[in-house]
């Protein structure tokens, strides 16, 4: 067991402890228990498995040991279960609810008696909420709007937790053998960035009724519908259907699937002007139903280059100019920028991050802590940024075969100035412009907020430039291709930031950003070392947005990144 996954547990309790108003020092104990054991530099369940004595952790007392001991044991341990199952339902689904929070939450719950978003829904129709002590007008409205994203998480869940479910479906397939060939199909092969199902193709070999045989297995949570061609099942809560097919119509069948409906509906176009007829059933020409062996195949018939399915959206996937077969993919990445370290509100000390991309054959690494203004994230004061300077100078003086950047993730303030000055940012390869507070702006105000940022020199890069957080906030009100114009008459580079949330800028916006000839970065914004592996989160939105490597400025080598940040303010 890795350490941050008994951090996790441990910010759970936390979690729990907050939305049950039980006392802030406890909530607090655990979540900094959860932040020492994130920092540590030895493995918590190989010492204890070893037997041997675990060093003191800060902030970990005998009774968060005993906690850590059970969860290495158990995977969890016993007080986290007793206060999940007693904790209401009603308040973990009010804490998502922006602009309630765990408090709030809980003063509606007991002093309304509200047990479901829509008592609560109605409560705010009332104007209940606006008389509680503590709320008003103004929060109720606000309330009432994002109950609607509350709404809307629930029935679509983010990509990266699909895919936690997706895992485990591979998992049951390969244990069981009557299966011969099946696929996860719909908006999940299309890397979409949220999802409401995932859609399984099946082929059995000699089976006549597989899908109930699968449905007998037990491994879904639940079957809703049975059928001998299709079952309607639901695991972690996300609905799952699954289709059987004969072997020869597999890959049509998975075209099909696989969507999306604005890509077929310009498919069967294309194929009636070709005299060829596409649909649920297969590929037709006149009333002969032709054979393919392969997706490939679908495409080449109708005389069009192979689409893959993450282009599949009925936007820009059938223009001739377009290179998909070289769209960028992971191995394209050679190095990272904005990781945030413990000198603001990452968990990593610099020799980790260092230690950890080296681990994963990355070249180079740019660091980008928070600055001064975001004071709630640990934002560096200068003489914290200077000493992080040395430090890195450091690790670059030892290091041949790797190089740290040394950066900012800057605040853009209200008036769209950057934190520090002109002296300050000098001294750094890079300056990360973002916005993290003041999101209320009219349009207006707010694109001019942004392109005064990128039209300061010390700008290199636009961090996360809408702001939105995917299933719980929308973007700020932003002209976004006035942002990319300015973007690339100023030579800075937008960030694709690969946060599961985040996924922001959005690819729809890449062909216009490339028409600019501008470049984009792809960015985890790792705050911890599983941060890093969204990467993989911002490579898949890359490919939606059609990117080659020669769009993405990390996969350039040391040199043609450090070429590119020469010029500085
Ligand atoms: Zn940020
Ligand atoms: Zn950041």
């Amino acid at each position: 067991m890795e350490n941050a996954s008994i951090a996790e547990i441990l910010e759970e309790y936390a979690k729990y402890l907050e939305i049950n108003n039980e006392d802030f020092f406890r909530v607090r104990a655990y979540n900094s228990a959860a932040r020492s054991v994130l920092g540590l530099d030895f493995n918590i369940a190989e010492i204890l498995k070893s037997g041997e004595e675990l060093p003191k952790i800060k902030g970990v007392g005998k009774n968060i040991q005993g906690h850590i001991e059970e969860i290495v044991n158990s995977g969890t341990f016993h007080e986290l279960e007793e206060i999940k199952s007693n904790t209401p339902q009603i308040l973990i689904v009010m804490n998502k609810i922006p602009g309630v929070g765990a408090k709030k939450a809980f003063k509606i719950h007991k002093e309304l008696g509200v047990n479901s978003l829509g008592e609560l829904e109605y409560a705010c129709i009332e104007n209940r909420l606006a008389m509680l002590d503590g709320f008003g007008e103004k929060s109720q409205n606000k309330i009432l709007k994002n109950i609607e994203y509350v709404k809307l998480s629930m029935q679509r869940r983010l990509l990266a937790d699909a895919e936690e479910t997706a895992e485990k479906i591979h998992s049951f397939f390969e244990s069981i053998d009557y299966v011969e060939k099946y696929e996860i199909a719909g908006s999940y092969r299309r890397k979409l960035e949220t999802v409401k199902d995932l859609d399984l193709v099946i082929v059995a070999q000699g089976e006549s009724n597989v899908l109930d045989k699968i449905a007998k297995e037990g491994f879904f949570d639940e079957i809703r519908e049975g059928g001998e061609k299709k079952i309607s099942a639901a695991l972690d809560g996300l609905p799952v259907d699954l289709r059987c097919f004969e072997k020869d119509d597999f890959y049509t069948a998975l075209h099909h699937f696989t969507g999306s409906k604005a890509h077929h509906e310009r498919l069967r176009g294309i194929a009636k002007s070709k005299n060829f007829k596409i649909n649920e059933y297969g590929i037709f020409q006149g009333d002969k139903k032709l054979k393919v062996s392969s997706e490939e195949e679908i495409y080449e018939i109708l005389g069009l280059h192979y689409i893959p399915p993450e282009l599949r959206e009925g936007i820009f996937e059938f223009r001739e100019d377009l290179d998909f077969e070289n769209l960028v993919t992971e191995e394209d990445i050679k190095g990272i920028f904005h990781i945030h370290t413990n000198y603001s509100d990452g968990a990593m000390a610099l020799q980790d991050i260092v230690d950890y991309c080296r681990s994963r054959n990355f070249k180079y690494t740019g660091i980008s802590d928070h600055s001064r203004s975001a004071f709630y994230a640990g934002g560096l004061k200068e003489e914290e940024l200077f000493d992080q300077i040395e430090k890195i100078d450091a690790v670059n003086a030892e290091n041949r075969d790797f190089f740290v950047f040394k950066g900012i993730e800057s605040d853009i303030l209200p008036d769209g100035s950057l934190d520090y000055s002109k002296d300050v940012l000098q001294k750094l390869d890079f300056v990360i412009a973002s916005i993290h507070s003041h999101f209320n702006m009219s349009m207006s105000e707010m694109t001019d907020r942004i392109i005064k940022a990128v039209n300061n020199p010390c700008t290199k890069i636009l961090g996360h430039p809408t702001g939105r957080l995917l299933l719980s906030r929308d973007g700020y009100q932003v002209d976004m291709y006035e942002v990319i114009k300015e973007c690339c008459r100023n030579n800075v580079i937008i960030e694709l930031n690969c946060n599961p949330y985040r996924l922001d800028i959005d690819w729809r916006y890449l062909q216009t950003l490339i028409k600019e000839g501008g470049r984009v970065i792809l960015c985890p914004d790792a705050h911890s070392k599983n941060g890093f592996e969204h990467i993989k989160y911002g490579v898949y939105a890359a490919r939606k947005g059609g990117l080659t490597p020669a769009h993405v400025l990390n996969t350039l080598d040391t040199d043609g990144i450090a070429g590119i940040l020469k010029n500085k303010c």
